[in-house]
């Protein structure tokens, strides 16, 4: 296979002139942080996606801590999730010193199946986290009807989805609580950052609370004074910088060319192989339009003649930036430790054995696509 003369990156952001205009501007003005910038970053995203309350946070972990605190997840209560995502979305539950419940994965979605979700379903379970995984929408509507017949809370992990449709609406609207992350591979960036978009007042008060070590000024009481203020509850400081919401806020203005570029390159690959032996791409959700953060594939390894690992080094070495996401969260040495043993979810793991990524990020050319595909053309 020809080497490509430049790494094509599995993912990469989008900066251009505008965006760093709006930082310098920040950085000349009074506000570094907690300025003015966030609440308009805030309003941006909650008026994107269609929600009343957005609060953003130094990074989309934090982010989930501050929802599973929001959510009031303690010890003893369970919470359930998909094994095929980033760490952080099981990680925040132990952040509450909650348990994690890992839910099999939907053989066509890759996204954690509703059915699986209601068998792991105890009277301790507490909330549900759901991934959009590589953009691709959860079937929210059924969750949260699974949710309702429990009181459960749900969170939903769009790390992978802001601007995303589901049916008649942007995902964020539906679940009780979204989380996005603004890293640089992510649908839009602001370096780090993360926010939680929802609908719910009590929620938003906790959320904002949270980020600022749980100190309210609300004066305790007319004998105090201007500067009295008090702390409330254990929060941390997870605010997000002027700086980064300014960035934040010119990406905004171009998130659906973003968006747009991605689904025109994933339907590239998809047409480049569709009747390929070798792979399987992925399918797409009928009530549903991916933001399509990844291009993730299945392998046919039999008829490759292949491991995954020479498949993975092979395209490596032809400077082709293919990735693998996600290995099974539970199969990580912390949660093995916890006491969480293979086998738990077979079809999130024999579909991790067989998962690839392609790169995707709305820079990428035509030409960049024919170069990732030639690999899977010459046999
Ligand atoms: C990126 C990501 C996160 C965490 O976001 P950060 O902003 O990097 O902290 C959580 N969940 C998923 C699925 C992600 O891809």
């Amino acid at each position: 296979m020809a080497k490509r003369n430049e790494f094509l990156p599995y993912g990469q952001q989008s900066i251009s002139d505008d965006d760093i205009a709006a930082v310098l501007e920040t950085l000349q003005s009074p506000f570094l942080t907690t300025g003015p910038k966030i609440k308009e970053f805030e309003n941006a995203v909650a008026n994107y996606v269609g929600v009343n309350y957005a609060v953003a946070f130094s990074n989309g972990t934090a982010a989930l801590h501050g929802a599973c605190f929001a959510a009031g997840i303690e010890k003893g209560d369970e919470v359930i999730t998909t094994p095929i995502t980033f760490a952080a979305s099981a990680n925040c539950v132990r952040y509450m010193d909650g348990t994690v419940v890992f839910a099999d994965i939907d053989k066509k979605t890759y996204n954690i199946d509703p059915l699986e979700i209601q068998k792991k379903i105890t009277s301790n379970t507490k909330a549900i986290i759901p991934v959009d995984f590589t953009g691709q929408p959860v079937d929210m509507d059924e969750i949260m009807t699974i949710a309702q017949q429990h009181s459960l809370v749900v969170i939903e992990d769009a790390a992978h989805a802001l601007g995303a449709d589901y049916k008649d609406r942007k995902v964020g609207a539906t679940a009780h609580m979204t989380m996005f992350s603004f890293h640089p591979v992510k649908p839009i960036t602001t370096a780090e950052g993360g926010m939680i978009v929802t609908n719910d007042k009590t929620y938003y008060d906790k959320l904002l609370s949270f980020r600022s070590h749980g100190i309210t000024h609300t004066p305790y009481s007319e004998e105090q004074g201007a500067w009295y203020y008090e702390m409330i509850e254990l929060g941390y400081n997870y605010r997000m910088t002027d700086i980064q919401a300014a960035l934040g806020l010119s990406q905004m203005a171009k998130l659906d060319k973003f968006i747009e570029k991605r689904r025109e390159l994933a339907n590239l690959y998809t047409m480049e192989l569709k009747e390929n032996q070798l792979v399987h791409p992925p399918m797409q959700n009928k009530n549903a339009l991916s933001g399509w953060h990844l291009y993730s594939i299945q392998l046919d390894l039999d008829k490759l003649g292949k491991t995954r690992r020479m498949v993975f080094d092979e395209m490596r070495a032809s400077n082709i930036g293919v990735h693998v996401h996600y290995i099974p969260v539970y199969w990580h040495p912390y949660y093995e430790k916890l006491g969480y043993k293979k086998g738990i979810c077979p079809i999130a793991e024999n579909w991790y054995e067989h998962a690839l990524t392609l790169p995707l990020f709305p820079k990428m050319t035509a030409k960049d696509i024919k170069d990732v595909v030639q690999y899977f053309k010459k046999e």
